[in-house]
């Protein structure tokens, strides 16, 4: 995903609230911050907005928020679609004027996010994204939960 209006120190602080909280080994994979000059009609630089290209990954994927892949539904360390919604949720609240374009869709804002996102759960054909993970089952009941509250709540 890319980010934009959010430097690399306040993306950290956004893991590191979900891992304390769901006691999970959120990390960036990949990650490359640059940043983009916004300029005026006279090409004078109004405004330098930082800007962050990475993927999220799981330092155990015995972790909560973990992604089943493949036809034996293996663990691996991609991290789920209740993860992923956690952490644009939690980027949102923090950073209102934050944008994020992932390879599905573009955010503009909390709103924005709240409205497009359930939709992507359903996933292409007969593979439903927000099934891909253990997120509703046993020990990680408590992750669904939660995520479910905050999709209602907003
Ligand atoms: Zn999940």
């Amino acid at each position: 995903m890319i980010v934009s209006g959010v430097n690399g120190y306040e993306l950290q602080r956004i893991i590191d609230g979900i891992n304390k909280h769901y006691q999970t080994s959120m990390v960036f994979y990949d990650m490359v911050t640059y940043s983009v000059k916004l300029r005026n009609r006279t090409k004078q630089v109004v405004r330098v907005v930082p800007r962050a290209r990475f993927a999220l990954r799981l330092q155990d994927s015995a972790d909560p928020f973990h992604k089943r892949s493949g036809k034996r539904r293996s663990r691996t360390r991609c991290v789920c679609w209740h993860g992923m919604a956690l952490f644009m949720m939690r980027l949102f609240r923090a950073h209102p004027n934050a944008k994020l374009k992932t390879s599905l869709l573009r955010y503009s804002d909390l709103d924005d996010f709240l409205a497009k996102f359930k939709s992507t759960g359903k996933g292409k054909g007969e593979v439903r994204y927000d099934e891909l993970c253990d997120c509703r089952q046993g020990t990680q009941e408590f992750v669904w939960a939660v995520v479910q509250e905050l999709f209602v709540v907003g």
